[in-house]
């Protein structure tokens, strides 16, 4: 510091300035790198935005911004990495402006009319479409070039394969998933891959797979949120107008965000109807954006070097409360993740009470120090999920465990891409196989009614249950059982009354029952459907025959991997064979026709009748999901609404979208899901 004896006070003070804002253009560029390219997160949001605005109003206090400075730039300066092939963006993307004063949108609005639209969490993608047909689909990446992804595109939801109208077309939208879809794919992930934290990692992870059968195995929708070209006699019906626009993308077949005219006047109101959406939304989101509906005018106002004029992103304040830590919980999981919990002296925040947040992993626990007592700033990140925003006072260093909470044994840290998390090593923990029967009574798998994950555990402990077709042999310890704490003669009645019932199982139940590390649900559906009649059979003999069952689709080669590990595991396929012999195993297409039964409308309902889907769907994983289940049931599926169509089914009976107009002018009724569930006469 001796040099420092020379400077004036000035110059020192500009000196530390500079060194301040060198360190947060470091960490903000480094964080924006592991977020955008390398889909991790080493910093809450909070904690960036936190960190943005004192580096921006450090340059405006030094009149100085310095080369790489993330606010300077367009996203951060990173650059779209991996073996995809990078391609250069014709529209450059530049990122908006954002505010989270709501009472500032009618001034911004300046008389003109706007879309308010979701500002959706995901990836987004460039669709380049050319007579007719997609031509090339591109991550943002950087705003100028991103990577080349057409292979996966052409697999998701939202993204027509062909559109009527034949001449160039550039689209923006975001590849996002749904939460339900998040925490399923991630279940269903092989135990030795990392899960995802949140949905947008996973649909960027996915958009950027390099094997398209990968890819198409997840759910991810594309929603068209900005026409950037089109040639003029596209057929527009008013080219100028944004909204007009988002209502022609929808009649060419893009799933269009969620959007509403506003006015000066309107604009609060429509936001605060989004704010109530926002706890049942089904995807993740940002906030909200609001652009100019007049292009023109828009595109007149130019830009002000980072952000362009025409549009700003709204984001909610988050609301930060004071509280207090009592203890950190590792919960685990059935792999032997024990995941950090942090545990807080309650607090109101937007309306309910909170106590409880995850921390993710052990990296982001040791690093806000949350030793009992501390005092931290908890949030509800986009009004839903409790984060803890910062440790305003650490009493200490957050303990980590090493044995594990539920079984004792010993626990490590593993570490991967610089995140460290903690797993218990004992291979018999009772986690793991609680885990494995929660999963393996789960309503996809056996559904076995009412047996709680506390039974489970019980049965565990008291050794009444090692293997899964030990649950059907409960009657051995009937006596033991009646006496548990809690547990009567009713219960026990009951659960056998629920084990009877589960044991009449479809095959893909009893293979997601399996454990099988990537076979879920839907894999699970794949797989017997490709087997046909006498699934279980058929199952067992390409078992046999060393078959190589990637030829099933959506099945790749990892899961073959997966199946065949799992199959010459002694303990587990034995495992396996003990329980399909308590059981009566049916076929899933018999299956389906015995739910249309039980609910007593004929399944011929849907037969002969022709339907046209548009919008998102909630029961029905994606578009070709209810396709392939109307026409089973041998009804068709047609593109666009005509004098011929039956009925329009949308979620969203009031949208504005072009097939939701035309039903109506043709007299077409438009049904939502669950009306179609109700009229096909399937319960679930
Ligand atoms: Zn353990």
């Amino acid at each position: 510091m001796s040099d420092n004896e020379q400077m004036t006070l000035e110059e020192y003070t500009d000196r530390v300035q500079t060194d301040r804002m060198r360190e947060l253009i470091d960490r903000l560029n480094a964080a924006a790198y592991a977020y955008y390219v390398e889909d991790r997160e080493i910093m809450s949001n909070f904690e960036y935005d936190k960190l943005y605005d004192e580096l921006a109003a450090l340059e405006r206090e030094t009149g100085v911004t310095l080369p790489d400075s993330p606010t300077a730039s367009a996203g951060a300066g990173y650059k779209a990495v991996s073996k995809l092939t990078k391609s250069e963006h014709e529209f450059p993307a530049l990122s908006l402006d954002k505010t989270k004063d709501r009472s500032a949108l009618p001034g911004w609005l300046g008389g003109q009319r706007g879309v308010l639209s979701w500002k959706l969490d995901g990836l987004t993608v460039v669709l380049t479409y050319q007579d007719g047909k997609l031509q090339k689909a591109v991550t943002r990446g950087n705003g100028q070039v991103g990577e080349d992804v057409t292979h996966n595109a052409v697999h998701f939801g939202g993204v027509p394969k062909r559109i009527a109208y034949g001449g160039k077309l550039i689209v923006r939208g975001e590849a996002v998933m749904r939460y339900d879809d998040f925490e399923r794919v991630n279940r269903e992930l092989p135990e030795t891959e990392a899960k995802y934290k949140n949905p947008r990692n996973l649909a960027s992870a996915t958009v950027r797979l390099l094997d398209s059968r990968e890819a198409a195995g997840r759910p991810v929708t594309v929603c068209a949120f900005d026409l950037v070209y089109a040639d003029k006699d596209a057929g527009i019906t008013d080219p100028n107008s944004k909204n007009s626009q988002f209502d022609w993308l929808a009649a060419q077949g893009f799933t269009v965000v969620d959007h509403t005219l506003v006015t000066p006047e309107t604009v609060v109101a429509a936001l605060e109807k989004f704010e109530k959406e926002l706890p049942d939304n089904a995807y993740p989101t940002d906030g909200l954006v609001l652009i100019l509906d007049d292009e023109a005018y828009g595109k007149s106002l130019g830009s002000t070097g980072k952000f362009p004029r025409n549009g700003i992103a709204f984001k909610w304040q988050d609301e930060t409360v004071e509280s207090r830590m009592v203890r950190v919980e590792w919960s685990a999981s059935r792999t032997g993740l024990l995941n950090p919990v942090a545990v807080f002296e309650p607090v109101e925040i937007e309306g309910t009470t909170v106590s409880r947040a995850s921390v993710h992993n052990v990296s982001i626990a040791r690093a806000l120090r949350l030793g009992a007592g501390s005092r931290v700033m908890v949030y509800k990140a986009n009004l839903i999920i409790p984060q803890i925003a910062e440790t305003i006072e650490s009493t200490g260093e957050t303990f980590v465990p090493d044995s594990c909470p539920v079984c004792g044994g010993p626990t490590s840290v593993h570490e991967n891409d610089g995140i460290e998390t903690l797993y218990c090593d004992n291979a018999d923990c009772p986690a793991k196989h609680v885990g494995r029967f929660t999963h393996f009574v789960a309503r996809d798998a056996m559904n076995v009614m009412g047996l709680s994950e506390a039974t489970v555990e019980m049965f565990i402990d008291a050794g009444f249950v090692r293997r899964f077709a030990d649950l059907y042999k409960l009657d051995r310890y009937r006596a033991e059982i009646v006496t548990l704490e809690g547990f009567g003669e009713k219960s026990y009645d009951n659960l056998q009354a629920a084990l009877t019932a589960s044991r009449r199982v479809k095959f893909s139940a009893l293979l997601n029952a399996a454990g099988i590390p990537g076979i879920g649900k839907d894999m699970a559906k794949q797989i017997s459907r490709y087997l046909g009649a006498g699934a279980y059979g058929r199952f067992l003999a390409l078992l046999a025959e060393r078959a190589d069952f990637s030829a099933v689709e959506g099945v790749g080669a990892v899961i073959n991997d997966n199946i065949y590990a799992w199959a010459d595991d002694i303990d587990r396929f034995s495992e396996f064979t003990e329980l399909a012999a308590e059981l009566e195993i049916i076929d899933d297409v018999s299956a389906a026709a015995d739910n249309a039964g039980d609910n007593g409308a004929p399944a011929s309902a849907i037969a002969g009748k022709t339907f046209v889907i548009t919008g998102g769907l909630n029961g029905f994983d994606n578009r070709d999901q209810l396709v392939a289940y109307i026409e089973e049931r041998g009804g068709s599926v047609s593109g666009s609404v005509s004098a011929k169509t039956d009925y329009l089914i949308n979620n969203d009976v009031n949208s504005g979208s072009g097939k939701n107009k035309k039903a109506k002018a043709l007299g077409v009724p438009i049904i939502s899901e669950t009306d179609f569930m109700k009229m096909s006469g399937a319960g679930n």
